[in-house]
């Protein structure tokens, strides 16, 4: 890098997957972004034009398009296998570039690892307008926990009508909603990736990268730290203290509680228990916090013991709800990996583990198709259903389980009801 690598803004990867697929990421929190859109539509070059306007101002050391897509032989075989590593920064973050492999164990990873894919920019040409594997990308993007996306209309000094902008920009708001983005709110820059990496025409070049970079940093959110995001701690044991009352104990998964604090506990039911925490005990000593990363004891006023179950969730109010209806990333293990020697189908029935709730759920295919089957080793969109509603948001992590053995692991996409 040209400047100093500075710790005080956030740190995020962008990797490139095979397949003309490219992502970018967030390193603090393992929160991901990526570049993704059909082939040919300009991603490359614009990753190239991003380091080149980012470098013009210290922010970057520019990289020229064969460098970026500098392994052709992986690439004909579909398959991204090293890393390139691009950094760029932007007035409020920190950015890198990493190849990662676009296929099925890039998928499994995702799903399984602990990296969440917070946003991409969707890479349209303005000549051609949404292709096959634009709408492909945006699937994988959604499969992949990528809750926001940025739209970057490409080649626009390719298109003389103006109307055919209009056009891109309504049918891309529309696909958007089809794979549950937000369609109507998603920032759209129009520009040409070309104009910028060769330094003419400002207006469509060197200005659309500043909006972009605008657009990214802005709806793209900034991953929180667990410290710093509300309290939750996920319920292990309750415990009923004569005198006293109902105990609480667990791991705090994020945030701070101080003693005295009002909390909800949620799971089991739609709607939460209010309640506050009188005393708080961590390590088997009484404090005035709990924070994450402690296995505390929470004493909650007013509560009868049979009200709690191991599974629901305190939790700061207002901060997470109760459901029991979820679109669904799975990976499928296989025998070698401690799975199911066959494979399922429409209306399976296991256990679903979700932090240490454990529920017996239902699981669909979206289009409803009861002759589909999954096979041990494939990654797949499901929905799932608990019988009673859990604390669950999107990217939360659980685990499928049946007769002892994990059968699947799986990453809350979409929360539906
Ligand atoms: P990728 O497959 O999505 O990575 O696309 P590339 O970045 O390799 O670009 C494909 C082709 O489109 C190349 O020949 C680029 O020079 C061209 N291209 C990229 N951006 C623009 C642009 O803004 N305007 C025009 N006219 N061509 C562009
Ligand atoms: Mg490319």
């Amino acid at each position: 890098l040209a400047t100093a690598f500075e710790r005080t803004k956030p740190h995020v990867n962008i990797g490139k997957m095979g397949s003309h697929v490219q992502f970018v990421g967030f390193n603090a929190d393992l929160s991901l972004l990526g570049t993704i859109g059909h082939v040919d539509h300009g991603k490359t070059t614009l990753t190239a034009a991003i380091t080149k306007h980012q470098a013009s101002k210290g922010l970057a050391s520019f990289l020229d398009y064969n460098a970026i897509d500098k392994a052709p032989e992986e690439r004909k075989r579909g398959i991204t296998i090293s890393s390139a590593h691009i950094e760029f920064q932007t007035n409020d973050r920190h950015y890198a570039h990493v190849d990662c492999p676009g296929h099925a164990d890039y998928i499994k990873n995702m799903i399984t690892g602990a990296a969440n894919m917070d946003g991409a920019i969707v890479v349209v040409a303005a000549s051609d307008g949404q292709m096959p594997q634009t709408r492909e990308h945006l699937l994988l993007a959604r499969q992949v926990g990528v809750q926001k996306i940025v739209v970057f209309v490409n080649k626009v000094d390719a298109v003389e009508d103006p109307e055919m902008l209009e056009l891109v920009e309504l049918e891309m708001r529309e696909l958007l909603s089809t794979y549950g983005f937000e369609g109507e709110e998603t920032p759209i820059v129009f520009g040409s990736a070309l104009c910028a990496l060769e330094q003419r025409r400002p207006e469509i070049g060197a200005e659309k990268i500043d909006e972009l970079m605008n657009a990214v940093d802005t709806w793209i959110p900034t991953p929180e730290r667990d410290m710093d995001k509300p309290f939750l701690m996920s319920i292990e044991e309750v415990f009923s203290i004569p005198g006293r009352g109902t105990v609480v104990s667990g791991r705090v998964e994020r945030g701070l509680l101080k003693k005295d604090t009002e909390v909800e506990i949620v799971g089991g039911s739609t709607a939460p228990i209010k309640t506050k925490v009188t005393d708080i005990e961590t390590f088997k000593k009484t404090c005035d916090e709990s924070r994450a990363g402690d296995n505390s004891g929470l004493l909650l006023r007013g509560i009868r013991r049979e009200d709690i179950r191991r599974g629901m969730v305190v939790a700061a109010p207002g901060s997470t709800k109760a459901t029991n209806k979820f679109l669904v990333s799975m990976y499928v293990l296989t025998e070698a990996e401690g799975g199911r020697r066959t494979g399922f189908g429409h209306n399976y029935r296991p256990q679903v583990y979700l932090r240490t709730a454990d529920e017996p759920g239902d699981l669909t295919f979206p289009d409803g198709d009861a002759s589909r089957r999954v096979q041990p080793g494939d990654n797949v969109e499901m929905i799932l259903e608990t019988h009673r509603p859990v604390a669950a948001e999107a990217g939360q992590r659980f685990n499928i389980r049946e007769g002892g053995r994990t059968v699947a692991t799986g990453l809350v996409t979409r929360v539906m009801t």
